[in-house]
């Protein structure tokens, strides 16, 4: 059954840079999320180890949370049928190099760090994340 439901899309530094916030909303809005919240912001090194807390033993932890450090990030509240999945099917594999064409990691992104969008992965953390950064959101 498809029903409306949230998930949270961060643009990484990375995309930031390089000018791209346009043409990843683009997508968002092509595809027929809507987006509903919307902030930049500059994450503290405390803020990024707190947000990626699951990823807290990971031997690529340190780095991620120094490159989620390093710039603005738009982060962002997405709507639409079955949000977590059609956001997660446009931003393609975490590594960009095994990413569908067509996806964004395919079509945007420079390495498997550095891979332009971070999408909630459920239901349950989508709600959590949206927390995390939209504590008002109704
Ligand atoms: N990451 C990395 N090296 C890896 C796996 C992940 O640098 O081998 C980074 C990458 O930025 C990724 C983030 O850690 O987006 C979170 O990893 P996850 O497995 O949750 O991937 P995602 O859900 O973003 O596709
Ligand atoms: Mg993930």
């Amino acid at each position: 059954m498809v029903t409306t439901t949230r998930t949270l899309s961060i643009v990484k530094p990375d995309a930031v840079r390089r000018s791209l916030i346009g043409n990843i909303f683009n997508r968002f809005e092509q595809a027929g999320l809507n987006i509903i919240a919307t902030n930049m912001i500059h994450m503290t090194q405390e803020q990024a180890k707190q947000f990626y807390i699951i990823h807290k033993d990971r031997p690529f932890y340190n780095e991620l949370v120094t490159f989620m450090s390093s710039g603005p990030v738009v982060v962002s509240v997405l709507e639409g049928p079955n949000a977590v999945k059609m956001n997660r099917d446009l931003m393609g594999a975490t590594n960009p190099s095994e990413a569908q064409a067509g996806t964004i990691r395919h079509d945007l992104s420079e390495s498997i760090g550095e891979n332009s969008v971070h999408g909630s992965d459920s239901d349950e953390n989508a709600a959590t994340e949206i927390r995390f950064f939209f504590p008002d959101l109704a």
